[in-house]
């Protein structure tokens, strides 16, 4: 991939600094930010430029004000001759209809003192309202790939007046197999065009995205605001699929944890176990992609509102939403790909002080685990809670057969016993006398989580 000279950090004090006009900084004002992030200070002087840009930052890093906040600034500085309705000047990409709908808000806010007029599609939602919508002028357009498509083909939408595309989270459009969708929309861009592409991580595919996309971009790349090696308290409890959500339940109610995001691996997993909770009296939401747009938001206002302490979501569907600085985070199942680990378990901790995860691992994990450790540079402390025993070795390698009379042939030993990497689980002294979680031992003394409205000082309400 080429790029052009690296980009020196402008560690700009102040947006003032940063030759945003007037209205712009008015609104950044009334957004109470003080001073720009490090992904702003390097982005918005090199956008304002005009140039294509290659970023590499996650959600939480401030990103979306460091593209909307110079896009707003040179749209309102050239105000097009050709504006007509149905033809956005930017166009921003982005995988899942919240995030759509959150850099949408964004635009709003930061543009609120300006002429400019703006627009989120997304699917999953009746498409005649946004039909209609795009009979009016519209300058900036913030859609998922697939509904863009779908207004498209309609010839709802004009997109050869697009002046900047903005593909944001584009490593998990690549992931949510969006690349043909968005190969498409690419088609239908003039060619003259400012680009900007934003990616938590750089794979191959991605390079290659940017190599046909992006001409002589500036390069920058922010850290992740917490590295799973520093302010993230980890944790790993060895226990039996089967007892994980009693474990769950469990540990909000002994903890009186207020605000715990879960992940799951499946969205059949994140229903069963939202609805394991409630039945535990503890409120929860499942947010996945068969829940509805409505239902959707609904889940996450009441989570940020403090309103119900639990979320279980699927990673896709955690991807992207403004729900990081949480102070828990929980694995239900281990991601199979270690650096998911790493983006989970990045949504804990507030600005300066920590957060804490905890995984829950059974025994078909420990490779996850290994490949987790192996990543991160080190061991996660294992923990133990009284009454959910890990799985015993025996449990786990089933006894061998017994010997076969000399002379016949042997059978295999069942697979399932190379699975243990020598990881052992540390109760191992009672074989077989107490994996099953004992319910009088485990038993918490209920809390009311309801009744608890949880606001967080460091928690960005949006
Ligand atoms: P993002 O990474 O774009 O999802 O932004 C994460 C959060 O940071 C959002 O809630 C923004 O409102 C907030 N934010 C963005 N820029 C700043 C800033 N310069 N100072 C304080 N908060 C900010």
């Amino acid at each position: 991939m080429q790029t052009s000279t690296p980009v020196q950090p402008n560690h700009a004090l102040t947006f003032e600094a940063l030759h945003l006009a007037a209205p712009i900084l008015r609104a950044i004002h009334d957004a109470g930010y003080d001073k720009p992030t490090p992904i702003q200070a390097q982005a918005i002087p090199l956008v304002l430029q005009g140039g294509d840009l290659l970023a590499g930052a996650q959600t939480g890093t401030g990103k979306t004000a460091g593209f909307t906040l110079p896009i707003l600034h040179l749209l309102s500085q050239a105000t097009s001759k050709t504006q007509t309705k149905g033809r956005p000047r930017c166009l921003m990409l982005t995988p899942t209809r919240e995030l759509a709908a959150q850099i949408e808000e964004s635009v709003k806010t930061y543009g609120k003192y300006l002429p400019l007029t703006s627009m989120v599609v997304f699917g999953g939602v009746n498409i005649n309202p946004q039909i209609n919508r795009l009979g009016k002028t519209i300058d900036i357009l913030v859609a998922t790939p697939g509904r863009l498509l779908d207004l498209a083909n309609q010839k709802a939408i004009d997109l050869s007046g697009v002046e900047i595309l903005v593909l944001d989270e584009a490593d998990r459009m690549l992931d949510m197999g969006f690349i043909h969708d968005i190969k498409k929309v690419l088609a239908q861009l003039p060619k003259q065009r400012q680009n900007l592409l934003f990616s938590a991580t750089f794979s191959d595919e991605i390079k290659r995205l940017a190599d046909q996309l992006l001409t002589k971009p500036g390069f920058i790349e922010v850290a992740r605001r917490n590295t799973a090696s520093e302010l993230v308290e980890q944790t790993v409890h060895l226990v039996k699929q089967a007892h994980k959500s009693a474990l769950v339940s469990y540990l909000i109610k002994q903890n009186a944890w207020e605000q715990v995001l879960i992940f799951t691996r499946t969205k059949h997993g994140a229903n069963r176990l939202a609805e394991r909770l409630i039945k535990d009296g503890i409120p929860a939401a499942a947010i996945h992609g068969n829940k509805s747009q409505g239902a959707r938001t609904k889940a996450l206002a009441d989570f940020k509102d403090g309103k119900i302490p639990v979320l279980v979501a699927t990673d896709i569907a955690a991807r992207g939403l403004d729900i990081d600085q949480l102070p828990q985070v929980v694995n239900f199942e281990l991601p199979n790909v270690p650096e998911d680990y790493v983006h989970r378990i990045g949504r804990t901790g507030r600005a300066g002080s920590s957060g804490a995860a905890i995984s829950l691992v059974d025994f078909e994990e420990t490779k996850y685990l290994k490949d987790i450790e192996k990543l991160i540079k080190r061991e996660i402390p294992k923990v133990h809670v009284e009454g959910f025993e890990p799985p015993t070795k025996q449990e786990v390698e089933p006894p061998r057969p017994p010997r076969p009379a000399q002379g016949k042939p042997r059978k295999p030993m069942p697979a399932q016993g190379k699975s243990n990497h020598g990881n052992k689980p540390n109760a191992t002294s009672a074989p077989n006398s107490s994996a099953r979680p004992n319910a009088n031992q485990a038993k918490p003394k209920p809390t009311g989580f309801a009744s608890k409205a949880n606001h967080h000082n460091g928690q960005r309400g949006k």
